[in-house]
This record gives structure tokens, C-alpha cells and sequence, in this order.
């Protein structure tokens, strides 16, 4: 499990080697077609600031040589706003005495043909707060099955579960399974999730382990910048949690997303950093170098201009037309949003300025009859000359 394995990693020796990186550590990296954690330290620290045209260029390269000049296009649909967790940055919190919503069947239904009115959505990320008394996995399920008719790409950003669990709705259609780590501060993260199950480190840090085990398809792991001042030790350690699941899952697809939060406007949690474009792009730009696989991910939180932007350089996957409340596309529009959306544009709009750009959107990249014909092919015999 990658909690054993973090154990050995101590943050202040991290963020040391970070803050001493040099020039000539930058340049090495950028020579290394195959770059380590080391390299990726080099690359995200501020002695890397001045090489930012020579990442991007690198950046461009290698994800054209991995994926064209596609970009994934997918949308969330919020299932609730109940949760039984407190994280301190978060409107969902179960001490706001907020109005909750959790989708009825019907109320699924609407949302999938909402959705299908917006655009040529494949690909559906299912979104719920963690409240497994009510929106547990029997629940998930069903939502699942439901959504088949309409989708052929069903991912989950819910709690943690145990790999049973994720087995159990990988033979309902699920194909990949979000879950942001927020911070590997182990001390800090217990400050900033009180109570709940959340509360709980290792069960969520291991929870990539257990889709691991579960052979679920695509992972996607993220940590939430602005909780920590050193964001640049966390996603370090983000990018060594990906080299040893990759060296553990080699079958899964895996993805990425730097969140970043922005100052709250209302009295809410203030970040402890807040990361400009310029120190977004320099992150993206040594996630790719470090890894030409991995894709991507940038939502519908960062504007229309800076997406536009990065399409060209390093992303590889986008949410449109994203509402953040549950039953946001048709049932519950007024609900309260988890996170305002900076990209407000619709998805034929998202669609045609990719196009401008040069990129290729993709509506649909995978079906669930992959799933079975490359489990067909794991268990057929090999026949030997
Ligand atoms: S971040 Fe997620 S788990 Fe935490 S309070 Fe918000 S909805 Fe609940």
C-alpha cells in the first residue's frame, strides 16, 4: 500500500531538495527522455521558471506524440449534496445547515437526456459528497445502470471504497474512479478534514491500491492546490504516488488534476497559496515531461483563455458545460454549486474553439465492449509455435 511506502518520504527533506534545485539540475531533466521523481523536483522548482518556453515545446512534443491532437471532452453530474464530512474548504460541509439534494431515479433520467441535449457527451463523471447511508454503493449502481443507455463512459468521484466495491460497479459499467488526495501533508490533511471518514489518511490515500487490485480502468488522482503553502512538495509527492502505481498497475490508464483554489470571496476558507497561470502551466508542462502517458485534466474551473491555452500544450482532457450542483442540468438548478465555474461556454463552443486551435475533440475514447474484449484477450490461452 502507498501509505507504507510514504512513510519513507519525509515532507521537509522533499521540500529541501525542491527549494535547492539549480540550473543544471533543470537542464538535465529537460535532456532525459525518461525523467524520475528527481528530474520532476527539478522541473516544478523555481530554478525552472526561466526554461518555460523550452517545457512547453517539450510539453507539445510529447503529448502529440502520445495523443495526436485529441482532447477528451467530458461532463460531471452531481448525484447530491449530502455529505457526512466536515473539510474545512468545502460549501458541502455537513455542519452548513444547507438544503440537501440527492437525485431520485427520475430525477437521473432528466439529468442523462439533459446532458445528451447539451452536446455529444460519451464520456460522464458521476460526482456525490461522501454519504454512504444514502448515497452508497447500491445507489451508485443504479446510477451506473441507468446511465448506460445514454453513455458509453462511465467514471465515479465519490468516497473511498473497498476493492470489492469498486469490482462490484467495475460489472456495472464503471470505467474509471476519481479521487483527489487533497494533501499528502498527513498532519495537515487531518486539520483540514476534522471529522467524517475523511478524516481517515491512509483509507483515502490507499484508495488508488484498491482500484488498483480492482482493475478498474482509468484512476485519477489529483491533490487540491491551495491547501498547502509548499504546493510544489505536494504534487511531488502526487507524482511518486503515480510511479509506484504505475509500477504496481501497469494495466491502468491513469490521469491528473491540480485543482486551484482562488481567494473566497464571501468569509470562506482563504487558500495558503494561490497559484498563477504562469506556475499552473510551468506544473503542466513537468507533469507531461515527466510523464508522456498520463493524462491531463483541467476543468471547468480555469477560464476560457488559459484552457484555450494549455489545449496546445500538455492537456489532454476537459470537463464543458459543467454545472456543480446536483441536478444542475435540469431537476435542481438552483441548488447550491460546489465551485464556480470559470468557464462558463457551452459545449459546442468549447467544441469550436478546440477546433480553432487545431485540436481534435473526442466525445467518446472508450466502450464499455473494450472492457470485454481485452478481458477476452487476458484470458485466452497462448498458443506457442
Ligand atoms: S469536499 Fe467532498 S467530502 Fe469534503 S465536505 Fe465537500 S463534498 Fe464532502
Amino acid at each position: 500500500m502507498f501509505s507504507e511506502e510514504l512513510q519513507h518520504i519525509s515532507w521537509e527533506e522533499v521540500s529541501s531538495r525542491i527549494a535547492a534545485m539549480t540550473d543544471a539540475d533543470v537542464r538535465r531533466a529537460l535532456s532525459k527522455e525518461q525523467c524520475t521523481v528527481d528530474d520532476f523536483m527539478a522541473l516544478v522548482s523555481p530554478a525552472a521558471i526561466p526554461h518555460l518556453e523550452t517545457m512547453a515545446r517539450l510539453s507539445r512534443r510529447y503529448t502529440e506524440e502520445r495523443f495526436g491532437r485529441t482532447i477528451s471532452l467530458f461532463i460531471p453530474l452531481y448525484l447530491t449534496n449530502s455529505c457526512t464530512n466536515s473539510c474545512v474548504y468545502c460549501g458541502f460541509h455537513i455542519s452548513n445547515p444547507m438544503a440537501r439534494t440527492i437525485l431520485s431515479e427520475e430525477e437521473i433520467i432528466e439529468e442523462y437526456k439533459a446532458i445528451k441535449r447539451l452536446g455529444t457527451f460519451e464520456n460522464l463523471l458521476l460526482v456525490t459528497g461522501e454519504n454512504p447511508a444514502k448515497a452508497g454503493v447500491p445507489y451508485l449502481r443504479r446510477a451506473l445502470e441507468l446511465a448506460k443507455p445514454y453513455f458509453s463512459n462511465l467514471k465515479i468521484e465519490v468516497m473511498p471504497l473497498k476493492a470489492e466495491e469498486y469490482s462490484e460497479l467495475t460489472r456495472h459499467g464503471l470505467n474509471g474512479v476519481i479521487c483527489f488526495q487533497e494533501t499528502y501533508h498527513r498532519e495537515h490533511y487531518r486539520l483540514y478534514h476534522p471529522r467524517g471518514m475523511k478524516s481517515h489518511f491512509e483509507w483515502r490515500v490507499d484508495a488508488p491500491d484498491r482500484m488498483g487490485q480492482a482493475q478498474v480502468h482509468s484512476i485519477g488522482m489529483g491533490v487540491l492546490i491551495g491547501l498547502e503553502k509548499e504546493w510544489r512538495t505536494d504534487v511531488t509527492l502526487m507524482a511518486c504516488h503515480l510511479r509506484y502505481l504505475q509500477k504496481h498497475y501497469w494495466r491502468t490508464r491513469y490521469s491528473v488534476n491540480f485543482p486551484r483554489m482562488r481567494p473566497a470571496e464571501n468569509g470562506g476558507f482563504q487558500p495558503n497559496v494561490v497559484l498563477t497561470d504562469k506556475e499552473l502551466a510551468q506544473l503542466t508542462f513537468a507533469m507531461r515531461i515527466f510523464d508522456h502517458d498520463v493524462d491531463i485534466s483541467y476543468s471547468t474551473r480555469e477560464t476560457p483563455h488559459f484552457r484555450d491555452h494549455m489545449a496546445t500544450l500538455g492537456v489532454t482532457t476537459m470537463s464543458a458545460a459543467s454545472r456543480t450542483e446536483p441536478g444542475g442540468y435540469a431537476t435542481h438548478p438552483q441548488a447550491l454549486e460546489q465551485f464556480s465555474v470559470s468557464d462558463e461556454r457551452s459545449a459546442q463552443e468549447v467544441e469550436q474553439a478546440l477546433r480553432t486551435l487545431g485540436r481534435e475533440p473526442v466525445w467518446k475514447d472508450w466502450d464499455t465492449s473494450f472492457d470485454q474484449a481485452s478481458s477476452a484477450l487476458i484470458n485466452t490461452p497462448v498458443i506457442r509455435p
